[in-house]
């Protein structure tokens, strides 16, 4: 994970940070000791009231995650880590569940738990409501509050939100298939991401043009919405959108590459070249005859690196005489060189972490063959559309 702090270990779980956290940590510290507790206490007790419902906030979403985490470990699956970012928590589960009702239990485990804190919460404002304890009344009704809404927005029935799981788990457990599950579950996290954006988009300009705050009344008392919270609506919506359509790409990685090794998805037929052929021989002699834009360069078998047509391009044309195959190629120790038997997703995410489209594949240092991002690509979209007319 990049951009995280590691903070230690829980349940032998990594907890991580992530710095738009610290974010929601200033704001959110600063707009509660200013506003929500009362202007006649002392500033100092407004400001620790406010770092430490922070705190707590961040306790319940580490709690909540790890509710999720436990289940999974029960369940046999590993969790890698835990990362606490600006919208909440994402635990890193190693593997999907392989049957409906674990994958239920696991998605359902999160807001139970933030359920019970928000009763718990609830249960402290009621012992402190009166007499010298208001302020930690004050401060666990908030808290109550959050935790009602993590349990509220989490339930939201669409993937990979935990209501979008649970849905998945009851198409999966109704239809038998995981797939059309996640497909189904996916578009409803995207349908609702839309509603969401438009409908704060439309309280934002409604708000602004007629000055006005929209009334909702739910549980006995009214809400009042205005445009900052339309907002908030159109950014979880956003966040929402990126959520679901990334991790039904990756439900599609994850599926079609299962088992797959370099092996099965490498083109054999790598033409190299030699390190200190000129560019000019290159272009003439192989790139103009093959039409290939890439070639591996290497000496006795032996990989060094890997020329393409952008870096001839970025060199002078007058100058391809003079100029060496191995002064502009990128070398091997910055390429993404894999093993015959590497497995074909694990290929797929350290090209998408080192942003380039090839990966060599390597035997003790010999070129065996190469797999290009697209192809991996074309091979994951044509394995799900044959599924997908099975
Ligand atoms: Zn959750």
């Amino acid at each position: 994970m990049g951009h995280s702090i590691r903070l230690g270990k829980v349940f032998n779980i990594p907890i991580y940070l992530h710095y738009s956290w610290f974010i929601i940590f200033a704001l959110l510290t600063f707009s509660l000791s200013l506003s929500y507790f009362p202007a006649d206490y002392p500033l100092w007790s407004r400001v620790a009231a406010g770092v430490a419902a922070s705190l707590l906030l961040f306790a319940s979403v580490i709690a909540h995650e790890l509710a999720h985490s436990l289940v999974a470990i029960r369940n046999g699956t590993p969790v890698k880590s835990i990362t606490l970012f600006i919208f909440g928590g994402v635990a890193q589960i190693t593997r999907e569940a392989t049957r409906p009702m674990a994958e239920l239990v696991m998605a359902i485990a999160g807001p139970l738990c933030s359920l019970t804190l928000a009763g718990v919460f609830a249960g402290i404002t009621l012992l402190f409501s009166s007499g010298s304890g208001i302020l930690v009344a004050d401060l666990t009704r908030l808290l109550a509050y959050i935790n009602t809404m993590l349990v509220l927005f989490n339930l939201i029935p669409g993937f990979p939100l935990d209501g979008g799981r649970i849905l998945r788990a009851l198409l999966w457990r109704g239809t038998g298939s995981y797939r059309r599950a996640t497909h189904i579950a996916s578009w409803s996290g995207r349908g609702i991401a839309y509603i969401l954006i438009f409908g704060g988009i439309a309280l934002v300009f409604g708000c602004t043009l007629s000055r006005a705050t929209l009334v909702v009344s739910a549980f006995g008392s009214a809400i009042y919405l205005g445009a900052f919270d339309g907002f908030w609506l159109a950014l979880i919506g956003w966040f929402l959108h990126y959520a679901a359509t990334t991790s039904y790409r990756q439900m599609e990685w994850h599926e079609n590459l299962r088992g797959i090794t370099a092996r099965d998805v490498m083109t054999y037929d790598q033409p190299t070249v030699p390190p200190n052929l000129s560019l000019k021989e290159l272009v003439q002699n192989y790139i103009l005859p093959t039409g290939r834009s890439y070639f591996l360069v290497a000496e006795e078998g032996r990989l060094k690196g890997i020329i393409t047509l952008y870096a001839i391009k970025q060199a002078p044309k007058s100058h391809w005489d003079l100029v060496r195959v191995q002064e502009i190629m990128t070398p091997l120790s910055e390429l993404v060189a894999v093993q015959p038997d590497d497995d074909a997703l694990s290929i797929l995410e350290q090209m998408a972490e080192h942003h380039t489209n090839h990966a060599p594949v390597v035997k003790e240092g010999i070129v065996l063959g190469m797999i290009a991002r697209d192809n991996l690509i074309r091979f994951i979209q044509l394995r799900s559309e044959l599924k997908a007319g099975s």
